[in-house]
């Protein structure tokens, strides 16, 4: 199914509080909206209103598609340098339930998921204090030549400038950060997550995670990969000390970003801008590119970019913050089809399933979320209910969540590419057929 097969755009969307008419009518015309608009849709009474808009922008995109994928994470430890008070993952060393793999059980781990029929291996931990960088580059060089099919995505962005300081590399911090990502890539890094983020707001930084990185360092980095030719994408923590406009400007943040990145290979396919210097992806008619967003060295695409945007919403319980109630079910709705609406220049919108629950992701796929994540293995990071998240689901979970939803399952890999699937056995189907 191509997207546009799923595309009916109707001429005008009912909403029930008329200050969202304007906004629904640029949705309509695929312009894109303002910090302002981006108030209205979280102040406004009508939340479904703001689902609708953002399912019509996700069914221009993605059609009926839901993404999803086989991969498994390894967090090789939990030992942290800092202590961020929303963080109920890290340990000092020696303290209870602190943990550190060595080289050979990440190897092992990674074997593990190659024989299950993972296409991905997520890898992340904290900042460890005393393993030295060359520690970093001989995991992923293993991991590669043990379990090659897999894609290797690693390391948060924090944790990339805590490996540039560690390896003394580049006294300017941009030029270490990329030397050290050229290295990473060289070992077998595929691609970065997005996680580490938060929101980018100095004040809730130094609320709830001083001594962590800034949101400009965290951009920084992504930049650096960017420019290497490496996708990543981005995540937004909230429902903890930030508020509503925070995560508005977070989300611009992004998105200013990755108009830079994407204008010169926008500029070649003659893509429509609302406005100088605005990549829009998603448009009114069948010809707008979201859905055939190249892979970097493609179509002239120099560079990789942000492929997905995936809000998360704040745990509080055993973190420093547990006195916080987090975010409720409609907030997180909002959430993501706001996601969706501002964010309209990255392809993709993911409900993390392990994050929002499957029942709530499943919700989302009507609200502009267009991606499930995957089956996951060993999620430590987030402790609901302080209990450890030893969490998985199956394929035939995540595929009957979709359908039920009224989607299309679609299995892909790291960079959106279709998978074709035999029990373990797995191939990327070519794009052309
Ligand atoms: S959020 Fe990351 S950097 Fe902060 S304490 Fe937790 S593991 Fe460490």
């Amino acid at each position: 199914m191509s997207p546009a097969d799923a595309v009916a755009t109707p001429r005008s969307l009912r909403v029930t509080d008329p200050a969202l008419e304007p906004i629904a009518a640029k949705v309509l015309e695929g312009r894109r909206l303002s910090l302002e608009e981006g108030a209205v849709l979280y102040a406004t009474p009508d939340v479904h209103a703001v689902c609708r808009l953002a399912d019509l922008v996700r069914r221009r995109m993605h059609g009926r598609l839901a993404y999803y994928n086989v991969n498994r994470h390894v967090n090789y430890s939990n030992v942290c340098a800092l202590s961020c008070s929303f963080c109920a993952f890290h340990r000092k060393r020696g303290q209870d339930g602190a943990y550190e793999m060595n080289v050979e059980e990440v190897r092992d781990a990674a074997v593990e998921a190659q024989n299950a029929g993972a296409t991905e291996l997520h890898v992340v931990g904290g900042l460890h204090p005393w393993l030295p960088f060359e520690h970093y580059t001989t995991m992923l060089s293993t991991i590669r030549d043990a379990a090659p099919r897999l894609h290797l995505k690693a390391f948060t962005a924090v944790e990339i400038v805590h490996l540039q300081r560690i390896s003394k590399r580049g006294k300017d911090g941009y030029e270490g950060i990329k030397a050290v990502l050229r290295d990473l890539r060289d070992a077998g890094l595929g691609s970065l997550p997005g996680g580490g983020a938060e929101v980018f707001d100095d004040r809730a930084h130094d609320e709830a995670w001083k001594g962590k990185i800034r949101g400009d360092q965290w951009l920084d980095v992504h930049r650096a990969a960017h420019e290497l030719g490496l996708n990543s994408n981005a995540t937004m923590l909230y429902g903890h000390v930030e508020g509503r406009p925070e995560r508005l400007v977070h989300m611009d943040l992004l998105r200013r970003q990755q108009d830079r990145t994407l204008a010169t290979w926008a500029e070649a396919q003659g893509i429509a801008r609302a406005a100088e210097g605005e990549v829009v992806l998603g448009g009114p008619d069948e010809s707008y590119p979201g859905h055939r967003l190249p892979m970097p060295g493609q179509d002239g695409l120099k560079t990789g970019y942000f492929q997905t945007i995936i809000p998360l919403p704040f745990f509080p319980d055993a973190s420093g913050l547990e006195a916080l109630p987090g975010p409720t079910g409609l907030e997180n709705l909002r959430t993501i089809a706001i996601a969706r609406l501002m964010l309209d220049n990255i392809p993709h919108v993911k409900a993390f399933w392990i994050m929002q629950t499957l029942g709530m992701a499943q919700l989302m796929l009507d609200a502009g979320a267009d991606d499930l994540d995957g089956t996951v293995v060993w999620y430590d990071i987030t402790h609901l209910g302080g209990a450890s998240t030893h969490q998985e689901t199956t394929v035939t979970d995540l595929r009957r969540a979709a359908i039920e939803a009224g989607c299309e399952p679609v299995e892909r890999d790291t960079l959106y590419r279709r998978v074709e699937r035999d029990g373990a056995d797995w191939r990327i189907v070519p794009s052309d057929s």
